[in-house]
């Protein structure tokens, strides 16, 4: 999952504990080691079926093409590892295997591209190594073996417990599969879980999504991310709407959920640390964030490896071409490449300051409890927050939306209202207003 697909950035409306971060020394200790790693993206683009709702770059029925996309995918980390050799001295601390469905993948391939990674860069011992999997696609085999070449966490495409709601949303599993596929992780060893589950469908009412949440609970993942349902142009659910075979999501019930959903989470242990993202403690006291995704929220580079993959570094953005067997040619074919390209380069956008300005306000502020950090603004563009957005800062905390973390100001971040209209808060700091 990268940072600008559209279901990190479309929920408009946050609910958390309005609580001050009971972890800050935590947090910044963490910011401080992350500003020194890099995080690295893998796009797996394949997909059995093409769900209702989705708009991601992803195929179907091109299966045939995985073992030369790995291929690819190995030459591309070589090269790129190579051209950064020297201006990217920074080690590895997250890597991310997002889709499509990477479960697809046989764990010989995930074995063989982590491989080529470990060749190509230096990694750091305790690097988190994420999967996302569809459950009706794992085998407690498979999972062993994801599980030797070093993947330690699985995030899991639950989206619902109710069979109507998944035939809804054209998954390719059922609740039964979900259950299983914890069961497997867990004897695999695997104890850092999440699970994906999407509200606001047309016709869910809070009850049923009550009992959604209440048999995710009680297969105690270690992190939830939720989203609410986007009806994006384009997709099956789109033309279902429009055609009035189906109502659009409504907003009001959606805001329900969202708000039991938070008080019901945080009663079970749970911390939201981010809109979309709640986490717990493990039995070591270590609250299991994914610490990929951080390192998006707090504007800290990454590479983007695969067909329609984006990275940011060297206050560059890439971004590759999405046709799989365009990016296999080009990765094939290419000797060598100028770092942050890699050889399937599709578009190379240098930032400015200001745009990176903004689009740190615009993702750090999705940091519910972390906020933007001042002494980390200041320290990277060399002006303070108020220096940098003295207007809308103004008018947002007097509107209540923003508010400082402590009389010393350490901090940015949304309030209790703010998180209920995020994307306002976030349309303010774009495009220099
Ligand atoms: S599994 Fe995920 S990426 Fe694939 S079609 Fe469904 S929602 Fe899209």
């Amino acid at each position: 999952m990268q940072k600008y697909r559209k279901k990190h950035i479309d929920t408009f409306f946050i609910v958390s504990s309005a609580a001050p971060c009971a972890k800050l020394d935590e947090c910044a200790i963490l910011t401080m080691m992350d500003e020194t790693s890099i995080s690295l993206y893998l796009h797996i683009p394949f997909c059995r079926h093409r769900c209702s709702y989705c708009d991601f770059n992803t195929t179907t029925g091109l299966e045939a093409l995985i073992p030369a996309y790995v291929e690819a995918l190995c030459q591309e980390i070589k090269l790129v590892g190579r051209a950064a050799e020297t201006r990217l001295p920074a080690p590895v601390h997250t890597i991310f295997f997002g889709g499509g469905t990477p479960s697809l993948l046989p764990p010989e391939a995930i074995a063989k591209i982590l491989g080529a990674v470990r060749r190509s860069f230096a990694v750091l011992p305790g690097v988190e190594i994420s999967l996302e999997a569809n459950p009706g696609t794992v085998s407690f085999d498979g999972l062993q073996r994801l599980r030797a070449a070093g993947v330690n966490r699985l995030s899991f495409g639950m989206q619902s417990a109710d069979p109507q709601e998944l035939v809804f949303l054209e998954r390719q599993h059922d609740i039964y599969d979900v259950l299983r596929a914890i069961e497997w992780s867990r004897k695999a060893g695997f104890t850092n879980l999440n699970l994906d589950l999407i509200f606001g469908l047309p016709d869910q009412s809070l009850e049923r999504w009550q009992r959604t949440m209440e048999i995710a609970c009680s297969l105690n993942p270690e992190h939830f991310s939720l989203y609410a349902l986007t009806v994006e142009e384009g997709t099956p659910l789109f033309g279902w709407v429009q055609r009035g075979l189906t109502t659009a999501p409504d907003d009001d019930l959606a805001a329900e959920i969202y708000e039991w959903t938070s008080d019901f989470l945080e009663r079970a242990g749970f911390e939201q640390y981010e809109i979309s993202n709640w986490a717990r403690e493990n039995d070591d006291g270590e609250l299991l964030v994914c610490r990929h995704n951080l390192q998006y929220w707090r504007s800290l580079p990454y590479l983007g490896f695969g067909a329609a993959a984006h990275g940011y570094a060297d206050g560059m953005r890439t971004a590759n071409v999405t046709g799989v067997g365009t990016y296999i040619e080009r990765c094939m074919r290419a000797q060598t490449v100028e770092f942050p390209a890699g050889p399937a380069l599709d578009s190379l956008t240098p930032l400015t300051s200001q745009t990176e300005m903004e689009e740190m306000m615009m993702v750090g502020l999705r940091l519910t409890r972390e906020g933007v950090q001042a002494a980390g603004f200041l320290k990277r563009f060399g002006l303070s927050l108020q220096d940098a957005f003295p207007a809308q800062i103004h008018k947002l905390i007097f509107s209540g939306l923003l508010e400082w973390q402590g009389e010393q100001k350490t901090a940015l971040r949304l309030t209790k209202r703010g998180r209920l209209l995020g994307n306002r808060v976030f349309r303010e700091f774009v495009g220099g207003k």
